[in-house]
């Protein structure tokens, strides 16, 4: 299997009043094409700064990420984010702001060929029917759900999700657990998910890996070996349990190396 994702040795720091803070040391992580790898790390510890690295929104003081074989020098169409925020616009329908990225990176596409994709992700969602309401008419949950169908309209290589069901109240976290499995079986992107939520991340994940404190760097990873469908059950499995257990030792080994004392933020 090839690797999509390949982060090899990036170390960066931001130039603050105060100094440099460095962020991301000799951090080593890749992600075969195809598949669905989960971050995890203290607060503060880097996170989102590596997703940036990803999406070539920034770039690495040392080191390299490259996708698919080519290192990140700019900006990457072949990627889709999501955020905990969903940062719908309030002036746009559902349907048009699932469209906004094709409006930028296909823009020579008929309206007609960008509006029958946007209402195929949606009613993949479970949005058939709301493609006319605003943001605001919507619940936090469905708001999440379009924000997803705009991040996949544009067939990206790529679904980087830093957090995105982190605000979401517990049972509409799991309908969209689940949604996202439903996701992966019809896109065929490689993801990479950001979360605090170690269920989230056995639930969803092929591979789990935990980064340190700032600055971060590879300090565990979990192979998941799971075909199949996934019912939420799973996470009452014995094997899940073990899981979780390490995942969590884990945890407390990063928060107690990390800088911030594991109290930042
Ligand atoms: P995480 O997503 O893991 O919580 P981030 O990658 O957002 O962490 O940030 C890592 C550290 O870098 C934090 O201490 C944060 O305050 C700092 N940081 C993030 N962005 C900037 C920036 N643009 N300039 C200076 N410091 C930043
Ligand atoms: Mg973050």
């Amino acid at each position: 299997m090839t690797n999509l994702i390949e982060i090899e040795g990036v170390s960066h720091a931001y130039q603050t009043a105060s100094g440099p803070l460095p962020v991301l040391d000799g951090l080593t992580l890749s992600v075969p094409e195809g598949r669905f790898c989960a971050v995890v790390g203290p607060s503060g510890c880097g996170k989102s700064t590596l997703t940036r690295l990803i999406a070539g929104l920034m770039f690495p003081d040392r080191g390299e990420v490259r996708l698919n074989g080519e290192v990140v020098r700019s900006p990457r169409k072949s990627v889709g984010m999501a955020f905990q925020n969903p940062v719908l616009l309030e002036w746009r329908t559902i349907l048009n702001n699932v469209i906004l990225p094709l409006e930028i990176v296909a823009p020579r596409m008929p309206r007609s060929q960008r509006e029958d994709r946007a209402r195929e992700l949606l009613a993949l969602v479970g949005l058939e029917g709301f493609e006319d309401k605003r943001p605001s008419e919507l619940s936090g949950g469905m708001r999440q759900r379009a924000s997803l169908c705009r991040s996949l309209v544009h067939k990206p290589d790529i679904l980087i999700l830093d957090e995105p069901f982190g605000a979401l109240d517990a049972f509409t976290r799991e309908d969209l657990w689940q949604l996202m499995h439903r996701l992966r079986a019809e896109e065929p992107f490689t993801a990479l998910l950001i979360t605090h939520d170690l269920r989230e991340s056995v639930y969803l994940a092929d591979q789990v890996v935990v980064l340190s404190g700032r600055p971060a760097r590879t300090q565990f990873v979990l192979d998941l070996d799971l075909p199949g469908p996934r019912p939420i059950e799973m996470l009452y499995t014995t094997q899940s349990v073990e899981w979780l257990a390490q995942l969590r030792a884990q945890i407390e080994i990063a928060q107690g190396r990390s800088d911030t004392g594991g109290h930042a933020r």
